[in-house]
């Protein structure tokens, strides 16, 4: 069809899409699919911004800085294509789920929002802008928090040659209190066994042999085969036979539902990665109950103790937060503690900001910004020096 974009009559398939994105693997995952939908509409991909006709920004709102970063790179863009070229713009993703038509309020020249439940309407969207003129277009569920359909499209688009980001389950039912994503992903929902299965093994016919599955916490995953309910060890016992896969990773996983028998499967079967990333938070259990992670730093260290148990060659990283509000010295000190313990292979260290509506920031962010840049600095030289010296002895 025929449409005018630019200012010049153009066919879908002479028009560029660039994605750019923030955020976690989920969000990767995301931007493949929409990437591999278009495609299949006509539309080309590019990873030049200056050469693109539509330019969409896939955003993620679980923390302040990222947010702020993806709608000021995106408000300078929206100055520059009034000035030289006129684009369509685009929000995805978690940001344009939460902030929904009050994006618009500071971005009126965009032209679509889309929330992460609703990506599969994209390339309508781009249709009702460019074939029927529309402006503002708005497509955010707001039913069942945003739940993610399971509906199984899954585009052949890949970015890497030999990895794939599979997706076991969307959304998440933990709250835990400084987080945004139950509230922006919806509730937990599974993929069924069978469209995984399918998913994986087109993906080897095409020569890949990495897969890493994701899910905002995979432990939880409850997928049916048939009648029958899956766990995660269930899959990884399936995906493990499938010929052709050379390595199978999975995150993230939620320290309260990981156990010692995930970390046997993680032994046992030859395919599974033998990497676990444990998001510790913090490892004081004043703060971890305000946070509410339903577990102690006693059970958290219990837990690493029984990975490196059993699974030798195992390698261990970690999230934590500095700054929680009322953290204070001691808190701090407990986590340090901890981290001088537990020895992490890796650790990524964050500084706490208040998420609306998440739960924590109703509290007053009481620690000041000083505190959490120096809290956050001495985490990361602490992990720095472990994650060296751990190299260090690997090389000797
Ligand atoms: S487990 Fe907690 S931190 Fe992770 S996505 Fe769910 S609510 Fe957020």
């Amino acid at each position: 069809m025929k449409t005018t974009v630019n200012g010049s009559r153009l066919t879908a398939h002479e028009l560029k899409v660039y994605i750019r994105t923030f955020g976690c693997q989920m969000n990767t995952r995301d931007s493949e699919i929409v990437i591999g939908m278009l495609e299949e509409h006509g539309y080309k991909h590019t990873d030049d911004p200056k050469e693109a006709d539509i330019v969409i920004f896939n955003t993620c709102s679980v923390r302040e800085h990222a947010e702020q970063r993806a709608l000021s790179a995106l408000g300078y863009l929206l100055r520059r294509g009034a000035k030289h070229k006129k684009r369509i713009f685009g929000v995805m993703g978690c940001v344009a789920q939460h902030k929904q038509e009050k994006i618009f309020k500071s971005l009126p020249k965009l032209d679509f929002i889309c929330g992460s439940s609703d990506i599969y309407n994209i390339p309508l969207i781009l249709s009702q802008i460019i074939n029927e003129g529309k402006v503002n277009v708005v497509s955010v569920s707001k039913k069942d928090r945003g739940k993610r359909s399971i509906k199984n499209i899954n585009p052949s688009y890949r970015e890497k040659e030999k990895e794939a980001l599979v997706n076991i389950m969307y959304g998440c039912n933990n709250f835990c209190s400084y987080c945004i994503v139950p509230y922006v992903r919806g509730e937990e929902v599974s993929r069924p066994v069978k469209d995984i299965v399918e998913e994986i093994t087109d993906l080897v016919s095409k020569d890949i042999t990495h897969i890493t599955l994701l899910g905002q916490n995979v432990n939880s995953y409850n997928g049916k085969d048939g009648k029958e309910d899956i766990d995660l060890i269930g899959l990884l016992k399936q995906l493990n036979k499938i010929e052709g896969i050379k390595k199978i990773s999975f995150m993230t996983s939620h320290p309260k539902d990981a156990k010692p028998s995930l970390f046997k499967a993680m032994r046992d079967l030859n395919k599974v990665d033998k990497h676990l990333h444990l998001a510790m938070q913090s490892g004081s259990d004043k703060i971890l109950k305000l946070m509410n992670r339903g577990y102690t730093s006693a059970k958290f260290i219990k837990l690493v103790e029984d990975f490196r148990e059993i699974v030798h060659d195992g390698k261990i990283s970690t999230d934590i937060i500095v700054g929680f509000p009322t953290e204070t010295e001691e808190d701090f000190n407990q986590t340090k503690e901890v981290v001088e313990k537990l020895r992490f292979d890796n650790a990524y260290i964050f500084k706490y900001s208040p998420r609306p509506p998440a739960k924590s920031s109703e509290m007053a962010d009481d620690v000041l910004i000083d505190v959490k840049k120096r809290r956050h600095s001495e985490l990361l030289e602490l992990q720095r020096e472990i994650s060296r010296e751990k190299k260090g002895k690997k090389f000797n």
